[in-house]
């Protein structure tokens, strides 16, 4: 099939590059002239594991330009721009509604029946009530029978994107006709996963329930880690326990100092907003987020039980990326780290494998080091687990840990892990 992508970030680089690789002739359309370079030159425009190897190997599939008329050839077009908060948390729907201006001028053009297939993640209504509206009236078609319209949410996990998307654990299509329906399910006829068919709102709303459980589980478990902690109480042993629990899935039972990224804040922060504008008052999501808020800061905590004025002193963190083998920085755990680290006077010195140029843009005023450098700070704290922490050596070190190392905590002179 021709497919075309329309955003060529994390999710639409992943979802090209996987289905040329299932053979279809894919073609990624990004505003962004500098992604579209790299990627017509067999590279990739995020770090993800796998995807250099996954676009070089289908190159001969795999095209980009940043001219939407271009997608006019399309049987199916996926939109996966970026739909990030506004300043209240509300989802900004700049780029969504500009990518379905462009693809009703692109439908205008046409005649043959063409696929728009919504993969961003939107708070349910949107694809109705704003992408629809906006097709139909740039096109002047009509949705269902002169195009066809379907939301299919994303489930893939930064750093694991080529594995989720060849292993989905389940496809979920929303739509309201049935060609709609009979494309999608041809495309993902190789994957052999649970497939759910759906409206159009109810698989908006399944990826916001989905991230917002999971992001409701890591503040769970860091709430208990608290108590945990004060208590002399092994976390991770409680959630291995209550994880025997058939009622209860172990995964995601991850203490530490919060989540981050560019899904579960944004979308929690979505979701509460949009429960706000109808009424409700989510008061869960809205703890889940404090806890959140609260939780890196308890490093801080930590380390100033050893060293109580920062002024002057020399700090390390190990790890800027929200998670390993990632060099997304977006809601990373690092940033209100240096923030109040700043704040107290200290010197930040900071290593990442990915994201310490994401990192630098941001904060250009803290000094970017190899990790020996960094070992060789007043105290040392570990943000992100990536493995390769495992392998430094934290002798005589004092090692404030967010994330669980067991290396630092063998090693090191003074220990303190937020979840240890
Ligand atoms: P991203 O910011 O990495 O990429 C979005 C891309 O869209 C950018 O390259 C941008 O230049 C491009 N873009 C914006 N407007 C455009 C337009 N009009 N035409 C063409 N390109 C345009 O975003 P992402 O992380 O890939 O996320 C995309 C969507 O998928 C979001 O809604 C996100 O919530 C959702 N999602 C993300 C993940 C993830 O792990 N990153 C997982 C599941 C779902």
């Amino acid at each position: 099939m021709k497919i075309g992508i329309l955003g060529c970030g994390y999710v639409g680089s992943v979802t090209g590059a996987g289905f040329a690789e299932l053979g279809h002739d894919v073609l990624l359309v990004d505003i962004d002239e500098a992604k579209v370079n790299l990627l017509n030159a067999a590279r990739v425009p995020v770090y993800e594991p796998g995807l250099e190897e996954l676009i070089a190997r289908n190159k001969a599939r795999l095209h980009a330009t940043d001219n939407v008329e271009m997608l006019a050839d399309r049987a199916l077009i996926f939109i996966c721009v970026g739909t990030p908060s506004n300043e209240d948390g509300s989802i900004d729907l700049t780029y969504i509604r500009s990518a379905a201006e462009d693809l009703g001028g692109v439908l205008a053009q046409t005649s043959t029946f063409q696929l728009v297939v919504v993969k961003s993640t939107v708070v349910p209504g949107t694809t109705e009530t704003v992408v629809k509206p906006a097709l139909e009236a740039a096109s002047h078609k009509t949705a269902g029978s002169e195009f066809g319209l379907a939301m299919n949410p994303e489930f893939l996990r930064e750093g694991s994107a080529v594995t989720d998307f060849f292993e989905p654990d389940r496809i979920v299509f929303g739509t309201e006709d049935e060609r709609s329906q009979h494309i999608l399910e041809a495309l993902y006829r190789p994957f052999h996963c649970d497939k759910m068919s759906t409206t159009i709102r109810t698989a908006e709303m399944i990826k916001y329930v989905s991230n917002a459980f999971l992001a409701t589980k890591i503040s769970f478990a860091n709430e208990v880690g608290n108590l945990c902690k004060r208590s002399g109480i092994d976390v991770y042993e409680v959630f291995r326990g209550v994880g025997l629990d058939r009622r209860i899935n172990p995964a995601f039972f991850r203490a530490g100092i919060g989540f981050g990224g560019s899904c579960f804040p944004k979308d929690v922060k979505a979701l509460i907003a949009e429960a706000q504008a109808r009424g409700e008052d989510p008061r869960i999501l809205r703890a889940v987020i404090q806890v959140n808020e609260a939780q890196p800061l308890k490093l801080l905590e930590l380390l100033q039980r050893h060293i109580s004025d920062l002024r002057g002193r020399r700090i390390g963190l190990l790890g800027l990326a929200f998670k390993p083998d990632t060099d997304d920085i977006r809601e990373s755990r690092a940033v209100p780290v240096v923030e109040r680290l700043q704040a107290e006077g200290a010197v930040v010195v900071a290593y990442d494998p990915q994201a310490m140029a994401a990192f630098a843009k941001r904060f250009p005023q803290i000094t970017y080091a190899s990790p020996a450098d960094v070992l060789t700070s007043d105290a040392v704290l570990i943000i992100t687990e990536w493995p390769e922490f495992e392998r430094l050596d934290y002798t005589g070190k004092l090692v404030i840990d967010g994330r669980r190392l067991a290396k630092a905590k063998q090693e090191a002179a003074v220990y303190e892990g937020v979840c240890w």
